[in-house]
């Protein structure tokens, strides 16, 4: 799943997992997970994250590798927020193949908007939004009861950082993939209020035809 911060990258993936049962692997939560045990590792880990840089290629791989050998063989997953390099993607390929790019297209604009009144629950994670995608009591998770939050790199400043790395990064990943002949669907989104459903369905409808699913 390819895309911008605030894209809907962990919304759709946990729909997918949820209409297919197929695992997400997303390295950002695998990284907000390592901070909060509060490790040498997370402490730096963390120094990255919070000012909107990616985290170096070595620690992102380990620890890829690490959560990989937990799918087990012959099982199909979900990347969230992985491969962000060349040198990720040359890791990612030496140990799996790449089926499919879910390529999410989505203006600045609603990615700004959208971050800057994102939630999320503390317990199962499920993404809410006060404005688009609002839980039915507020900061409360519909699913679990859990209490919802907002992450910390979600403030202005970082989005703007955020963005401009992604940008920076993807256009010659995307390129690399394209000519690699990895095959692309590409949702794009243009109105601010877009409902996740009609999106993930025609992602299965997509994955249906090419016999992934
Ligand atoms: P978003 O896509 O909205 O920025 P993520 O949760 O995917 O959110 O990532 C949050 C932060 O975690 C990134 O800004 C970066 O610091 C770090 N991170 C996540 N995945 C990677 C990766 N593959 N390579 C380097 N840094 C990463």
């Amino acid at each position: 799943m390819f895309g911008p911060p605030g894209a809907g990258k962990g919304t759709y993936a946990s729909r997918l997992h949820e209409k297919l049962g197929i695992e997400t692997i997303a390295t950002g939560d695998i990284f907000r997970e390592l901070i909060k045990k509060d490790t040498e590792l997370g402490r730096k880990v963390k120094a990255y994250m919070e000012k909107g840089l990616l985290v170096p290629d070595e620690i992102v791989t380990e620890v890829l590798k690490e959560r990989l050998s937990q799918i087990p063989k012959g099982k199909g997953f979900i990347l969230d927020g992985y491969p962000r390099t060349f040198e990720q993607a040359k890791a990612l390929e030496a140990v799996t193949k790449i089926d499919v790019i879910l390529m999410l297209d989505v203006p600045d604009w609603i990615i700004i908007e959208r971050l800057s009144s994102r939630r999320i629950c503390r317990n199962c994670g499920t993404v809410f939004n006060t404005r688009f995608l609002k839980p039915k009591i507020e900061a409360v998770c519909d699913k679990c009861d859990g209490p919802l939050y907002q992450r910390s790199d979600d403030n202005p400043e970082v989005i703007k950082k955020r963005l401009q790395v992604y940008k920076e990064q993807a256009k010659p990943l995307l390129e690399y993939f394209e000519k690699k002949k990895v095959p692309f669907v590409i949702s794009k989104t243009t109105n601010l209020d877009q409902p996740p459903e009609p999106v993930v369905d025609n992602m299965i409808e997509e994955l249906k035809k090419r016999k992934f699913v």
